[in-house]
């Protein structure tokens, strides 16, 4: 349990987990690692949710995420688009889900509802604390400074999930692979001025885009063979903005009121492990990208789903460590893949003329369905097959191993009523759904010692839905399938695997 006392001028504070970085990613893990009952202090230097003006999608997983945990009601129904794009070339993402395209929810937004659930769930949320050092051994020890003088956290675990600039990578020199910013796309949110919206424009001197929504316009321009600029850390001036805008599309924007300007670059850097002991990385901190397709708000979101209820049943005993190596193990492959395909856009996005072939060529492949569902299953989330019975899974495997729950609907085998898979994962526990199939009884023998991890459900799919009658599938707190079959075999050692050993008096 989280403790706070006073040493002289110093707080001290005892926890399970500290976060460092109340952005998107930490305050899902926090969210996620008090729904799986570890203690958790969040600090931020910040003194509230983002109000630059940054990330505004979410891709189909993560809301399928927030869906499973009962968030999506307090987003109400934001605007959503099917069509999205690879590098330019237009990309339907619609892909078999309930929340399918891309949902246009503005990052301060997105924020905003982790931090209430973080806070009703009993996170300790610290705004305005800075965090300057760390130690880690058996366990971590932080300093901090916070309002009202230093504050020291001692914790079990530290997750760094402070940014693309992150402070808890140089504490630890974590190793950080890469390429620095060679090109950059300059971006200004102007009201005031009158420009037709454009979706990727190639001009013969770079490239353009611009869209408006309610009386603000986002322009983001680059200009062939200019290399990203080196600013110290200082967002462009508004005037850049402009003379770029009107060296490539000869329209004149210096009139308009910028509320906003920045520029990426197209810097592409992933860490190389993201655990370092008792101190592990998630979201931005972890990888560095150009927010291409709109994936950089939502992988980070992800790791933090999938390391928070490892990260809990860890510091709850009751699961071993090397459950924190396949955190490593699955993020940083999506990962590697994600910055790879990024890397792939930029070239096609920012390159000039000599990208022509590969961009027709690419524009042919989307045609074929197969090409279109690879990529929109790789930038909407939905794609992601982890290696649950590691280190791959065998040709012949069930199709739902490794993949996500589908979302189906679900017939109750007694009494009670209709309900969606999705709902099944509200609480946070893993889940044993038994199909109508006549194994159930030596199933639920089998999960038996591990009921207060896995809700044992059996009911009946709904027809013509995409579950499989008759059989049974083990499914993780983060939606993903770890076994699946018709009778008990092997379902002992999934249980083992992804829910812990049990204990002698267990
Ligand atoms: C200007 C800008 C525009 C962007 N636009 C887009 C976009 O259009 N589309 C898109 O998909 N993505 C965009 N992104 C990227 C997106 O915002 C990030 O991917 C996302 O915020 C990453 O979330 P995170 O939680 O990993 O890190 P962050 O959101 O960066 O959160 C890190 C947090 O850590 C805190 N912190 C840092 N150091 C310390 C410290 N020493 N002590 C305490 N707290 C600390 C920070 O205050 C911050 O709150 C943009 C990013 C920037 C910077």
């Amino acid at each position: 349990m989280t403790t706070d006392h006073q040493d002289t001028d110093t707080t001290i504070l005892d926890t399970d987990v500290l976060v460092v970085g109340a952005g998107p990613a930490g305050l899902m893990l926090a969210t996620e690692l008090r729904l799986g009952g570890a203690e958790v202090v969040v600090v931020d230097q910040r003194p509230g949710p983002t109000t630059e003006s940054r990330a505004s999608t979410l891709h189909a997983r993560t809301m399928e995420i927030l869906d499973s945990r009962g968030l999506l009601d307090e987003l109400g129904t934001p605007p959503c688009e099917p069509r999205g794009h690879f590098g330019g070339v237009p990309l339907d993402l619609t892909l078999p889900s309930p929340h399918p395209g891309q949902w246009k929810v503005a990052q301060t937004r997105t924020e905003e509802l982790l931090q209430r659930r973080a806070a009703v769930l009993g996170a300790d949320l610290r705004r305005r604390h800075q965090l300057l050092s760390l130690t880690a051994e058996d366990g971590v020890e932080a300093e901090a400074i916070g309002p009202y003088g230093p504050v020291r956290i001692r914790a079990r675990y530290l997750v760094g999930c402070d940014g693309e600039d992150s402070t808890v990578r140089r504490l630890v020199r974590a190793p950080f692979p890469g390429k620095d910013a060679a090109r950059e796309l300059l971006r200004a949110d102007v009201s005031g001025v009158e420009v037709a919206d454009r979706r990727f424009q190639r001009l013969e001197h770079g490239l353009a885009i611009a869209a408006t929504r309610e009386g603000v316009t986002r322009v983001m321009v680059h200009e062939f063979g200019r290399p990203a600029a080196e600013r110290g850390g200082a967002e462009p001036d508004f005037a850049e903005v402009t003379d770029v805008w009107k060296r490539v599309t000869g329209e004149d924007i210096s009139q308009g009121t910028p509320l906003w300007v920045n520029a990426f670059g197209d810097a592409n850097r992933q860490l190389a492990h993201y655990r370092h002991g008792r101190v592990l990385f998630a979201g931005d901190a972890a990888h560095r990208q150009m927010p291409s397709g709109g994936q950089a708000l939502n992988l980070g979101v992800q790791d933090a789903f999938n390391l928070g209820w490892k990260l809990a049943a860890v510091v709850r005993g009751s699961a071993g460590e090397d459950l924190l190596d396949s955190y490593h193990s699955e993020r940083h492959t999506v990962g590697r893949q994600v910055l790879a395909n990024i890397r792939a856009q930029v070239e096609l996005l920012l390159g000039g003329p000599e990208v022509e072939p590969a961009r027709a060529l690419l524009t042919e492949l989307v045609a074929l369905d197969g090409v279109r569902q690879h990529l929109a299953g790789m930038i909407s989330g939905l794609g992601i097959r982890y290696d649950v019975e590691g280190p791959e899974i065998d040709s012949g495997a069930h199709p739902l191993l490794g993949r996500r729950l589908p979302d189906a609907w679900l017939e109750p085998a007694e009494r009670g009523a209709r309900r969606r898979t999705t709902e099944l994962l509200r609480t946070g526990r893993g889940l044993l759904l038994s199909l109508d199939g006549d194994g159930a009884p030596a199933l639920r023998a089998t999960a038996a010692p591990w009921s207060d991890r896995v809700a044992f459900v059996a009911d009946r799919p709904a027809a013509g839905g995409p579950l499989p009658t008759g059989q049974a599938l083990l499914v993780r707190p983060d939606g993903y399938v770890a076994w699946a079959g018709s009778g008990p075999a092997g379902l002992a050692r999934a249980l083992t695997r992804w829910f812990g050993t049990l204990a002698a008096d267990d």
